[in-house]
């Protein structure tokens, strides 16, 4: 009599997904109770399989969890509510406030590190770095490499170096406006890669968007009007990139070869590539070099 019963990890799990499926499908239910499992148990898989499942949730964490799931149900994002997200090998702390690193941009990772892993940029730009997610992956990937970041809101650029502190490497990270404000005069002047994923879903789209990101993620790391920011990359581009240099940035697909002409506009030699979904969602380009009649 009284006290709340005690109630094992498989029937919580099972209550949870339950309750998560009028928002989520079955694959995102369990695999957010996955990870808040790891969250609140990091060694819950042991548990799990020494007593099928029927291990007790700890009570005391209880009122915990059940924040969390009225948190999901109100499509706030998992990383927000467990403060990190993995971004490939590395772990971010990830705070409301700041844009959340997305898998696509984890595989543009890979594929970037995999192109040059022949010889790895000296220096490295990462325009409106957010949680530092790209930046710190370079810098992990690419030891000897020199990277440096920006973005405009105070709240990514504390973020940023907070995670380059945790992951144990060294980048600079300075709050400026991209296109506003100069670079600071100690940052190099010729960059072998510049990488940027910008604020690219178009307001008109705003209807479109999840909940989860509308009602919760910063609106001006997510929608823009007009291509101006690739403009102003490109801009950037010409004037400083090194030889071979190459800048990367990602896009909303349905303005991929509006970027890429743009772009050409401007003298740079481009790529479009696609993401695992098919769709035309990143950019590369060099200084196109005309050859001699
Ligand atoms: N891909 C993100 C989304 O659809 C947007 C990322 C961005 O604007 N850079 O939510």
């Amino acid at each position: 009599m009284g006290g709340k019963p005690i109630i094992s990890l498989a029937e919580l799990r099972k209550q949870a997904i339950y309750r998560l499926r009028e928002v989520y499908s079955l694959s995102e239910s369990e695999s957010i109770i996955r990870a808040l499992f790891s969250h609140f148990i990091p060694e819950w898989p042991k548990v799990w399989l020494a007593s099928s499942g029927q291990a007790p949730f700890p009570e005391e964490l209880l009122p915990r969890w059940e924040n969390a799931i009225a948190r999901l149900l109100r499509h706030e994002p998992l990383a927000y509510i467990i403060g990190e997200v993995a971004f490939g090998s590395i772990r971010l702390e990830i705070t409301p406030g700041v844009f959340i690193p997305r898998p696509e941009t984890e595989e543009w990772a890979y594929r970037l590190r995999q192109m040059l892993s022949k010889s790895p940029p000296k220096t490295i730009l990462d325009i409106g770095t957010g949680s530092g997610a790209l930046a710190i992956f370079f810098a992990k990937e690419f030891p000897y490499s020199m990277v440096y970041a920006i973005d405009k809101s105070p709240k990514a650029v504390n973020l940023a170096r907070k995670n380059a502190f945790l992951n144990s490497c060294s980048i600079r990270v300075e709050q400026v406006t991209f296109g506003a404000s100069p670079l600071p005069t100690y940052f190099p002047h010729k960059w072998d890669l510049i990488v940027c994923n910008p604020p690219y879903v178009p307001w008109i789209n705003y209807a479109e968007t999840g909940l989860n990101v509308r009602l919760y993620e910063p609106p001006d790391a997510i929608f823009c009007s007009g291509l101006s920011l690739y403009e102003k990359l490109a801009e950037m581009a010409t004037k400083h990139l090194s030889p071979g240099g190459i800048i990367a940035a990602e896009l909303f697909p349905p303005d991929a070869e509006a970027v890429a002409s743009l772009w050409e506009a401007y003298g740079l030699h481009t790529a479009l590539y696609k993401d695992s979904q098919e769709r035309l969602r990143w950019i590369e380009a060099k200084i196109r070099h005309l050859s001699p009649p």
